[in-house]
Formats: structure tokens, C-alpha cells, sequence
């Protein structure tokens, strides 16, 4: 049996786009899932759209993602270059291929032709296409304009007595066009570069790829391909196509409302296994509606049969929700390991074990990385003092202030503080004040973390010691 073969095929045009990196993903998936292989494979011969550096940036997100190519730029294997604009003779020889069968022609139309074509057409209300004018020039006169230097392109040929062209998708089953709905779509510019279109077939051919897996905004691209696999007498490979990425408000996914750039997640802080993670469920699932996968079990789970049709929301507040998730099942090692970039000076320069213990006490607070630097002050400042106005108020109260002087009280007696004697103590202070339980700890909390709802206080006062305990409710005792 034919070896299963995936690419993923961006082109460099900027950065990688979270719909990309889901491409890449799924492509990645289902090849590790099958035991085929994943390909890497870069499409740029749009010069116009190129950005310099961008190839190399979109490879490091893949690799930053965790979605190592068997086949690439950098990885060779049999079929490279992977770089299209390194490969411009197959592309030359196989467009003159389609010329002599006459599957396509040259067309001189200039832009103002083009114009004007779309023009009239929108006066009488016409999708705007190109009419094929010169698809029906005379043979002479195409070969006395192609002798005399005449700027073309090459466009192919749509069969207009066709009744369909049939796309087998994987996701949408059969989706059928009519010839009047495409165009006779440019192969080779004018400056002789190949559109994506030609280029796309030819490479998906030479790599010996079997299941293309991309964006829905690439069906309507399909039937043109289907036709060419057809004049080449090549074999049509599988295709699926992914359902859009939305909005909260199911707008097409857009920079307006948010970042779509996988870097720009990388620098906010999200970790690269949640973002794979919240990633794969944007229009794929498991019956059972499991949210948190590792990439193991993506690997084990992942079907197209269970990929639909309907736009995926992009739902920042999950991929938020799911991030505390991830940073939560980290070890503190790890953890200290991703802290590093958002770590302040001050804080690097410090007893190395001393903040490992105070990562482990906030960690489960954290929903991003660079939140650390906030949580860190309670720690390194030596008298952190409470600004919050309500919080203020609260501890104003009278039996807040009985709980903090019986507190003072029994600690100037203890010769240190750690989270083994804390409790004894506040035992004592229970004893002595006759409060309890949640109106014995939440006015503790308030003075030692100034906030309600916080790490675990033995933790807290092991760490910050005796001194910084008694000046801390100190500072709260009126
Ligand atoms: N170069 C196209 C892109 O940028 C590839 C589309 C495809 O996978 O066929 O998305």
C-alpha cells in the first residue's frame, strides 16, 4: 500500500496564523496517527506577498508547537527541495506540458483589459470572471504575440460542457461545482512564476502526497485542481477541508478582535501544550467531550470523521481557563524552567530554592506566565502593604482586630514561625479570642496575602518568616 503523506504548506507571507498552526496540526495529527508522514513545505512564489524572514519564523512556531516535519526545509528527504521557489523548472516544464495538450493557452489581456472586462460585467449585473477572449484567439495570431515578446500569462482550461465538478471531501462528502462557477485560472504569471494553484498540484504530485488537509477557504480552489490531476492523468489525492475559525460573535476570526498570530500567544504567556491542546478542539472532539488532551492522546483520538462542517469559535476566555489548567499540572521545576523569560532581576538574583518554594505557592494562581511578576512582590517585598479600599475596611473591623492582636500577641512569644507552629498558634489565638474557623482565617488571610482568596497560609508565613509576619498584621492593627 501507497505510503500516507501529509504536508503543510503556508506561505511566507508573515506570521503563523492560528488557523495555520490548526492546519499544520491536524495534518500532523492524522500522519502520526496512521504511522504516514508529515511534510513541511513552503509556498512562495508569490513574490508580491513574500516577507523576508517570514519562512523561518513560521518554523520556528511549528517547532516552538512541538510540530516536528519528517520532511522539510532543513529536514530532506526524497522529494526536496521543499521550497517552492527553488523548484520553478518543474513547474516551467509542466506548464508547457498543459500548453501542447492544449489544456491551456496563453492570454495577453492586459490589466486594463481585465478591468474593463469586470466593469461591464458589473453594469449588467455578471459574476465577474474572465470570459475566456483568448482562449479562442486564432493559433497564428497566439504564436505571432508569443514570437514578438507580447507580455502573457497561462491560464488553464475549464471544460464548460461539463455538467459538475465533483469535490470527495473527507468532512462535506461530495461538493459539486459548475463550470460557470470557475474561472480559467491563471497557472503562470507574466513574470513567468507559477500561481499557487499550479504549483500546489505539481508538488502535492511530485511528493507523492495522499491526503491533503486545509482551510475551507481552499474549496472553492478545488475543482480547478481536480481538473489539472485530471490533465496530468495523475491520481487525486484525499481532501478535507476545515470548517472557518470564528469569533465569539461568529465573525470570521479576525486581527481586530484579538491576536491570531501563534507568536503573540507564545509571548502573552500561553504554553505551547495548551495551545495544541485548545487548538485541536477548534472543530474536532471525542464523543465523550474530554477537554484536556495531551499530545499523545491527540495523537491516539484524532479522525477526520469526527472534524465538522460548522465554524469552530476561537474562545479566548477557555483558552485562558485551559492555560491555568496546564500551568497547574506542572511540576515546579518545569514550571521555574518556563518562568524564566518573565522572571524579574530581582527575583532571578535570589535564593534559587527560596523561589521555587514561592512558584509552587502561587502557581495555581497563575493563568498566563508573565501574571508571576505580580504575584511576587507579596514575597520580595519586605513590608507589602494592603491598598485594596473594601479589604481596608474589612479589617477595620472589630473582630478582625481581635484576631490580629491575639495574633501578635501569641507570635512575639514563639521563637520562629513555619508552617508546622503557625497552626499551634492559631489555635492559641482561637482559644484566646473565641473565633473560628473562616472568621479566624479570612481576616489572617487578608493582613499575610492582602487579598480574600489566596495561596495556602502555612505556606505564606514558612516563607516569609517571623519579622515580615508580625509587621505585616502589625500594619493592619489600628
Ligand atoms: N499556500 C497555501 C496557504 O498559504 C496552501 C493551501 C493548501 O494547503 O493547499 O495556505
Amino acid at each position: 500500500m501507497a505510503e500516507t503523506r501529509l504536508r503543510f504548506a503556508p506561505s511566507p507571507t508573515g506570521f503563523l496564523h492560528v488557523g495555520g498552526l490548526r492546519t499544520a496540526l491536524f495534518n500532523y495529527l492524522y500522519a502520526r496517527h496512521v504511522g504516514g508522514r508529515f511534510i513541511l513545505r513552503i509556498e512562495d512564489t508569490d513574490q508580491s506577498r513574500k516577507v523576508d524572514g517570514a519562512a523561518e519564523n513560521l518554523m520556528e512556531s511549528l517547532r516552538w508547537a512541538g510540530l516536528d516535519f519528517d520532511e522539510g526545509p532543513g529536514v530532506e528527504g526524497d522529494c526536496g527541495p521543499y521550497i517552492q521557489s527553488q523548484r520553478l523548472d518543474h513547474y516551467q516544464k509542466y506548464a508547457q506540458q498543459l500548453l501542447e495538450q492544449e489544456n491551456a493557452y496563453p492570454c495577453f489581456c492586459t490589466e486594463a483589459d481585465l478591468q474593463q472586462m469586470r466593469e461591464e460585467q458589473q453594469a449588467k449585473n455578471e459574476d465577474t470572471r474572465y470570459d475566456g477572449r483568448c482562449r479562442h484567439l486564432a493559433p497564428e495570431e497566439a504564436k505571432e504575440k508569443l514570437a514578438s515578446g507580447t507580455p502573457h500569462v497561462i491560464r488553464m482550461k475549464i471544460d464548460p460542457t461539463r455538467p459538475a465538478y465533483v469535490v470527495k471531501d473527507l468532512i462535506r462528502g461530495e461538493v459539486r461545482f459548475t463550470p460557470d462557477q470557475i474561472d480559467d485560472q491563471v497557472l503562470v504569471k507574466s513574470d513567468g512564476f507559477p500561481t499557487y494553484h499550479l504549483a500546489n498540484v505539481v508538488d502535492d504530485h511530485l511528493m507523492s502526497i495522499s491526503h491533503v488537509i486545509r482551510g475551507e477557504e481552499w474549496l472553492p480552489s478545488t475543482p480547478k485542481h481536480i481538473q489539472l490531476y485530471e490533465y496530468f492523468g495523475w491520481d487525486i489525492p484525499e481532501f478535507a477541508h476545515l470548517p472557518l475559525l470564528l469569533n465569539t460573535d461568529r465573525s470570521k476570526l479576525s486581527k481586530r478582535q484579538g491576536d491570531v498570530a501563534t507568536e503573540d500567544y507564545r509571548n502573552k504567556g500561553f504554553l505551547a501544550d495548551c495551545l495544541i491542546n485548545f487548538v485541536a478542539l477548534l472543530g474536532w472532539n471525542t464523543q465523550d467531550d474530554q477537554e484536556i488532551y495531551s499530545m499523545r492522546e491527540l495523537i491516539e483520538n484524532f479522525s477526520l470523521e469526527r472534524v465538522g462542517k460548522s465554524g469552530a469559535v476561537f474562545d479566548t476566555n477557555k483558552l485562558r481557563w485551559m492555560n491555568q489548567q496546564y500551568i497547574k499540572q506542572k511540576s515546579p521545576e518545569e514550571l521555574s524552567v518556563l518562568l524564566q523569560p518573565y522572571l524579574p532581576d530581582f527575583a532571578k538574583q535570589s535564593d534559587p530554592e527560596q523561589l521555587q518554594k514561592i512558584i509552587q505557592i502561587v502557581r495555581d494562581s497563575l493563568i498566563t506566565l508573565p501574571d508571576i511578576a505580580s504575584r511576587l512582590d507579596l514575597f520580595y517585598n519586605d513590608n507589602p502593604e494592603l491598598q485594596d479600599d473594601a479589604l481596608l475596611a474589612q479589617v477595620k473591623s472589630d473582630p478582625f482586630q481581635q484576631v490580629y492582636k491575639g495574633f501578635v500577641a501569641q507570635l512575639e512569644q514563639a521563637d520562629e514561625l513555619t508552617s508546622e507552629n503557625f497552626g499551634q498558634i492559631m489555635k492559641k489565638v482561637q482559644k484566646e479570642t473565641g473565633i473560628k474557623g473562616k472568621n479566624l482565617y479570612v481576616p489572617m488571610r487578608i493582613a499575610l496575602t492582602l487579598v480574600e482568596q489566596g495561596p495556602d497560609l502555612s505556606a505564606v508565613v514558612n516563607v516569609f518568616g517571623k519579622e515580615k509576619c508580625l509587621q505585616m498584621v502589625k500594619n493592619v492593627i489600628e
